[in-house]
């Protein structure tokens, strides 16, 4: 009996998929190496724009076309919808939020194969009781960590902003803060293990809540563990960003300086239209005030800033999407995630017209990327001649040796070395050449 998990969207999915294949082995279920071989497999799902879900049901579809009776477990942001499981009935065995997956998943797992195949299409998730020692906090489950030196650790997950545009409240729910022992055990454990990446995530991490731990105390405690590791976190909502996190991250030697602080527009009235709660103007004071801290006591590091941008929300004007050019000119961004509009049911936003036309969310999608790819060269420009602190990722060739790394602040780098070095290793590179999205160097 083999599974296959199939993993759509954000890192958090990719972190979800980890625990589920935990899940699933403890039944004795063995990965399988490809979908052709697997008895099961799971959609792990994104629904934050269309063309995601547009990918998920024709994968579905193609997998019907050529089996019947391979089992299909859909997971993530499209599983709690009515439309979706409507549109895949008699395609997909069962549909489970990811927070109810081990209690919606270990009654058919117990009985084995012939749990399995009592799986119908369109069964409803059974709530029936767990097994022996387990829990109904998914997040509680050992992940199978796919990556043997970088880790995701969610530290909480759900959010409570509602932007206008987005799915996540609907299909995460509200937040939930992992207790920090639990957080702080797991890292103590792979940093025992080796691990030198520690990528803590969450939808909103600066709202991370526990009893007497807020996140820059998190961070603090994360980063007195002993060991030789990096810190890093995903994503900040501009709102919530204190002096407390800025000043925590600054001071540090593990944290990394890469800040992901999505703006989403540079204009205010579309702010006010997404719901993000803050203006152009602040979300600007923060960012001068991270490089300005930066520059007050790590003077020789350059902080990498990345941002996200919808283009083509509804009503957005040629104006106020000039305004959004206008930020990424200003704030001379490392990396900036653009993303055309994309109605998604539930949201405030789907009552909207979705004003702006494919065409033009194009050629607006077309002019960031260009700001982009010359605000993040300039940056890049700056590590020339620099020798630089990497992990490394892969090599890439053998004669002559090359190597794929990334720094710490998440850019990636080409390297030449003419010995072996271990994949997961830190290695100290000289820059020799900057280009848009990436770095080029050598050890000699
Ligand atoms: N929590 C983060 C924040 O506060 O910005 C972002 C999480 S969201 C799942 C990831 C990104 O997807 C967003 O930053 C946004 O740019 C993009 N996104 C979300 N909904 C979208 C939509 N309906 N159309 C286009 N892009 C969208
Ligand atoms: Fe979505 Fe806004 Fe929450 Fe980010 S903060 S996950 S964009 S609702």
């Amino acid at each position: 009996m083999k599974y296959f998990i199939k993993v759509f969207g954000c890192q958090m999915n990719q972190s979800d998929a980890e625990r589920i294949a935990t899940f699933l082995e403890k039944y004795k279920i063995k990965p399988a190496s490809s979908i052709d071989e697997a008895n099961l497999i799971v959609f792990v799902t994104c629904g934050v724009r269309q063309s995601a879900e547009d990918r998920i049901y024709g994968q579905i579809n193609n997998i019907r076309k050529k089996y019947s009776d391979k089992k299909i477990i859909l997971t993530g942001c499209l599983a709690h919808r009515k439309d979706v499981q409507r549109r895949l009935k008699g395609k997909v065995d069962l549909f489970c939020e990811i927070k109810s997956f081990p209690l919606a998943i270990s009654p058919f797992l117990k009985g084995g194969l012939r749990g399995i195949s009592a799986m119908e299409p369109g069964n409803p998730s059974p709530a029936l009781p767990l097994g022996k020692g387990e829990s109904s906090d998914y997040l509680e489950i050992t992940p199978k960590y796919s990556n043997p030196y970088a880790a995701y650790i969610p530290v909480m997950t759900g959010c409570n902003n509602f932007c206008a545009y987005c799915v996540v409240p609907y299909a995460r729910g509200r937040e939930y803060s992992r207790p920090a022992e639990d957080i702080l055990k797991e890292v103590k454990d792979l940093i025992g293990k080796g691990y030198k990446e520690i990528m803590l995530l969450g939808q909103n991490v600066n709202s991370y809540k526990s009893p007497k731990t807020n996140f820059p105390k998190l961070l603090h405690l994360i980063e007195k563990i002993p060991g030789n590791f990096w810190l890093t976190f995903l994503t900040s909502h501009p709102k919530d960003m204190s002096d407390e996190l800025i000043g925590t991250i600054v001071k540090s030697k593990k944290i990394c300086e890469y800040i992901s602080l999505p703006a989403q527009s540079g204009d205010n009235e579309i702010l006010l239209k997404m719901n993000r709660k803050y203006s152009v103007e602040h979300y600007k004071s923060f960012i001068k005030k991270i490089r300005a801290a930066y520059k007050k006591y790590q003077p020789d590091i350059f902080p990498s800033i990345s941002t996200d941008i919808i283009v083509g929300f509804p009503s957005e004007t040629k104006k106020q999407f000039e305004n959004s050019a206008k930020l990424l000119r200003e704030m001379k961004f490392d990396m900036a995630y653009i993303a055309q509009y994309s109605p998604r049911p539930e949201t405030a936003a789907w009552r909207l017209k979705d004003s702006v036309s494919k065409k033009e969310k194009a050629r607006r999608e077309k002019v960031l990327t260009d700001i982009l790819s010359k605000t993040a060269l300039e940056n890049n420009k700056k590590y020339v001649g620099k020798i630089v602190e990497v992990l490394v990722d892969k090599r890439i060739t053998s004669s002559p040796q090359k190597y794929i790394a990334h720094t710490r602040t998440q850019k990636k780098v080409i390297f030449l070395y003419n010995k072996k070095i271990t994949v997961g290793s830190f290695a100290k590179v000289k820059i020799t050449k900057a280009k848009a999205f990436g770095l080029e160097g050598e050890i000699s």
